[in-house]
């Protein structure tokens, strides 16, 4: 859970995905009908979000050093599946990565990726450390070190686990 504002552009499409699973409370957002529109799927489609969604967090998970949080198909299969061209508007010459395929939750998450690859911001976007948290979130600090999704909540939980740890 965080206090943070959303990841930026694309992204929060990403990150919202992902956060629609809350370890802690072992609630699945996917299976309530509001979090299925809001991220445009069907029943259907549930159970390829929820594989998207555990390939997404291995990611996230990645940026920040840690090892997958269990065994997920690689992300890039999956975004092979959901090819993106290069779409040159006739007009201004502009260029940008487009889907082949409008529409599916996969091509706009490949989409995501790719504006969020040529802005920087990817390998911003990470897992929170805390095994019972994962909870997707965007690393503002400025050296781009952050292990939690907030400070206040896990990286304090984190800290006390370690003073516990150490004893009298
Ligand atoms: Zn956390």
């Amino acid at each position: 859970m965080s206090e943070r504002s959303a990841a930026p552009g694309g992204l929060a499409l990403v990150e919202s995905l992902v956060n629609t699973l809350d370890l802690e409370a072992g609630t699945d957002a996917l299976d309530t009908p509001e979090a299925r529109v809001r991220l445009g799927i069907t029943e259907d489609g549930v159970a390829e979000a929820r594989e998207l969604r555990e390939s997404l967090r291995a990611a996230l998970l990645a940026h920040a050093g840690h090892p997958p949080h269990r065994a997920v198909t690689p992300l890039g299969t999956l975004l092979a599946r959901a090819p993106l061209y290069v779409a040159v508007d006739d007009h201004d010459g502009s260029a940008r990565l487009a889907p082949a395929v409008q529409g599916p939750l996969l091509s706009r998450v490949a989409t995501a990726v790719a504006e969020a690859l040529v802005a920087g911001t990817w390998t911003r976007l990470k897992a929170c450390e805390s095994e019972t948290c994962h909870w997707a979130y965007y690393d503002r600090s400025p050296a781009g070190r952050g292990r939690w999704c907030s400070m206040q909540l896990c990286g304090a939980r984190a800290k006390m686990r370690r003073y516990r740890a150490k004893g009298p």
